[in-house]
């Protein structure tokens, strides 16, 4: 199993290639900008209710053979929200104050 390094912010809709050090992911992998998991997010996955790492980056050169973006390419199929913004203020809200050890 390996990420699968998806395409964009699932809030915004904002491109997040491989190389972005803007991603940020659930345990999950449900994956957002940097700016909604600050401003729009609270921290806190729409999702899952759970916390954001920052998504590491895939080495583009080949170190070992057959690891590499080039060969375990990052997946171009867009995910959107689930839920609506209502709905997500709401929960994320609930969750902001809770630390994600406690959730
Ligand atoms: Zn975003
Ligand atoms: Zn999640």
């Amino acid at each position: 199993m390996a990420l699968e390094i998806r395409p964009n912010c699932e809030y915004c809709d904002k491109d997040l290639p491989a190389e972005s050090t803007e991603a940020r992911i659930c345990s999950y992998e449900c994956t957002f900008c940097a700016a909604c998991v600050e401003t729009k997010l609270q921290g806190v996955c729409p999702n899952c209710g759970g916390g954001f790492t920052a998504r590491p980056i895939r080495p583009v050169a080949e170190w070992r053979p057959g690891i590499s973006l080039a060969k375990r390419p990052a997946s171009s199929k867009r995910v959107h929200l689930s839920h609506d913004l209502d709905d997500i203020a709401a929960l994320t809200a609930r969750i902001a104050g809770i630390a994600p050890k406690d959730r």
